[in-house]
């Protein structure tokens, strides 16, 4: 299953992410994540994206599609994978879909993850985030996945959750309708429980032929 997740940041997609990947037997993808880790390894793409980062701006889509046309090369997606936070833009998605035909692998769904801004912001401004994982985690102290301790990301703080919801309306919603043309749009609403959410989007995806 080669799947890509949309959707506002706080809409639960890297938690979501978690366990459709699991389900699927596929790598979870997280573009926010690999450029968290390189930042946390103090590497020169570390460097360069946490300014961006740091204020809810989109980094470079030279150096993000370099990025995932560079992990798209790796063994593990053989079987598929789970792209969450890619594409962003027209542009990446366009791109994607470069990669992804030349490899003769398109894409078997986009699952959009819809919520509303008045929750986004109760929801990230809550949100803590682990170390070592990356995890989304709330209301503990230490991760429930890997035991590492939790932080508030630069980007949950107000001022900069503002900037990143206009950054989605302005610049990554127009890839729904991309989508939706491309007839792969499945879209879950985001409210209600964890396991209920992921058990409407498998349930949708049955009905995508692999
Ligand atoms: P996320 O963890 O998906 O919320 O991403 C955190 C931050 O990483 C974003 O606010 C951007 O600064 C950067 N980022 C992640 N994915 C992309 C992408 N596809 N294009 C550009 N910047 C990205």
């Amino acid at each position: 299953m080669r799947l890509v997740l949309v959707g506002p940041p706080g809409a639960g997609k890297g938690t979501q992410a978690q366990f459709l990947a699991a389900h699927y037997s596929i790598p979870h993808i997280s573009t926010g994540d690999i450029f968290r880790a390189n930042l946390k390894a103090g590497t020169p793409l570390g460097v360069q994206a946490q300014s961006f980062m740091d204020r809810g701006e989109l980094v470079a889509d030279s150096v993000t599609n370099e990025m995932v046309k560079d992990r798209l090369t790796h063994d593990d997606v053989a079987h598929g994978f789970l792209l969450d936070g890619f594409p962003r833009n027209v542009a990446q998605a366009e791109v994607l879909r470069a990669i992804l035909a030349e490899k003769k692998t398109p894409l078997h769904a986009v699952l959009e993850f819809s919520l509303a801004n008045e929750e986004i912001v109760a929801r990230l401004s809550s949100r803590r985030t682990c170390k070592d994982c990356f995890q989304p985690c709330v209301g503990v102290d230490k991760c429930p996945q890997c035991g590492g301790d939790v932080y508030q990301r630069e980007d949950d703080k107000a001022e900069v959750i503002a900037r990143r919801l206009e950054v989605y309306q302005e610049q990554t919603s127009p890839i729904i309708s991309f989508y939706r043309t491309e007839g792969l749009l499945i879209s879950v609403g985001a409210l209600g429980s964890v396991e209920d959410i992921t058990a409407h989007a498998i349930s949708a995806l049955s009905r995508v032929s692999e």
